[in-house]
């Protein structure tokens, strides 16, 4: 195919011109929504199996960022739809027809009520993006269920591979906990965007905001760690002799037993996260006997965490772009002999730092012919999985877009949710 042909003679004038290029456009267009579609049902296929456990990916919408070369956002809206496909049989029927955009469905995907199909699937044929906004915007939220508000409390729940938390707040303090978070998050984003400001482009990539390398956003967990951790460094400073808690792990070197400091006794697997960086302090024991605390060459000095950093720019699994917050991860571990030298170290993602030590993913050395994998050994591979086509593209009608006419929200009827039935 002759990619690079003008689609309209230029010796054509301007209206019939712009007249042809829209024909191909509307056909593209279509072509193209027909295209999602289908994605859409791969990725409902993976999803609704749970098919992306075994990549390596943190997430659906990051295996899908990856696999495809999509922004994060574009992977989350295609995620989102594939998500709610059941829910919206009809709207994502008519993006398989060619006849919606994802945009359009995904708006629908993210933001509908339950039930409301039928009446989204009427109104977004005519409706652009913005427009579907405004018009989900409009429908009522549902009412909360009148009650006794429950007393304030934090509860704690240990769900084996990890701990909910739940708050309950007056609405007194939970306005103070609002205005903490919010100036802790303020900071982060400021931080954030000088770091967006002065990040050095690499690899001669051309850079946009929805490059999957740049750090995510800070988000209102993000702001939430900050706040604790400020405020735990505030309470250390204020008691004499103080000093910050340090995670303190106690390891014996006869039994190989690890335990946390008047904690629990841990599993394996988290004894060699907690001491493949420099995240906790160790205390080699005999017998119960303290014999002294962890050799300091285990911590990363600056110079080196630099060099990783100019070196590995971000977490070295496949598929993931994460910058912030990386753990160097010794190939070898420290007790195991292995030293805290370049070709030993790699920086992950904390998510990935984990997913390694609870065998979710093998990562083998040395750093320069890194090879990681899945639990069944088959290797991670960086970049898209973008071909050039073998099949035709899929037979639809084209697709000219919404009317764009000018919507008169006086005259429409938002979407009411159906009370639930009544079962008395
Ligand atoms: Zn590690
Ligand atoms: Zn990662």
């Amino acid at each position: 195919m002759s990619s690079i042909a003008p689609a309209a003679p230029a010796e054509m004038h301007g209206d019939a011109r712009i007249e042809v290029l829209f024909e191909e456009l509307a056909e593209l267009t279509g072509q193209r929504n027909a295209i999602d579609g289908r994605l859409v049902d791969i990725i409902a296929e993976i999803d609704h199996d749970g098919l992306w456990g075994n990549t390596g990916a943190r997430s659906l919408p990051a295996l899908i960022a990856w696999k495809t070369g999509l922004t994060p956002n574009n992977a989350a809206t295609l995620a989102a739809v594939a998500h709610r496909r059941d829910e919206f049989p009809q709207c994502t029927q008519y993006l398989r027809d060619g006849r919606l955009s994802l945009d359009q469905v995904g708006v629908i995907a993210e933001r509908a009520a339950d039930g409301s199909d039928a009446h989204y699937a009427q109104l977004a044929p005519y409706a652009t993006v913005s427009q579907l906004r405004t018009a989900i915007k409009l429908a009522p939220r549902p009412e909360p269920a009148p009650g006794p508000a429950p007393p304030p409390a934090i509860t704690r729940t240990d769900r084996g591979d990890h701990i909910d938390y739940r708050l309950r707040l007056s609405p007194l303090a939970a306005a103070t906990f609002d205005a903490a978070l919010q100036s802790h998050h303020d900071a982060l984003i400021t931080d954030w965007k000088r770091d967006q400001d002065t990040a050095p482009a690499d690899n001669g990539a051309p850079d946009d905001a929805g490059d999957p390398g740049r750090p995510p956003m800070p988000t209102n967990l993000d702001a939430f760690l900050r706040l604790v951790e400020d405020s735990w460094d505030a309470e250390a400073t204020r008691r004499p002799h103080g000093q910050r808690t340090t995670l303190v792990v106690h390891l014996d070197l006869n039994q190989r037993l690890a335990d946390l400091h008047l904690g629990p006794l841990l599993t394996d697997s988290d004894h060699h996260y907690l001491t493949c960086d420099a995240t906790a302090e160790i205390w080699f024991e005999r017998d119960g006997r303290p014999l002294g605390a962890g050799r300091s060459t285990r911590t990363i000095g600056r110079r080196l965490r630099r060099a990783l950093e100019r070196r590995d720019k971000h977490c070295v699994v496949p598929g993931s772009a994460a910058t912030r917050g990386l753990h160097a991860h010794h190939l070898i571990h420290w007790e195991h002999g292995g030293p805290t030298e370049l070709h030993n170290l790699v920086l992950v993602c904390p998510y990935h730092h984990r997913a390694h030590h609870n065998g979710l993913i093998t990562l083998t050395g040395p750093a320069d012919h890194l090879i990681v994998t899945n639990p069944d050994d088959q290797p991670l591979h960086p970049g898209s999985l973008a071909r050039p086509p073998q099949n035709p593209p899929p037979h639809v009608s084209p697709c000219p877009g919404p009317t764009g006419e000018r919507a008169d929200w006086w005259w429409y009827d938002p979407y009411q949710p159906q009370p639930p039935p009544n079962t008395n």
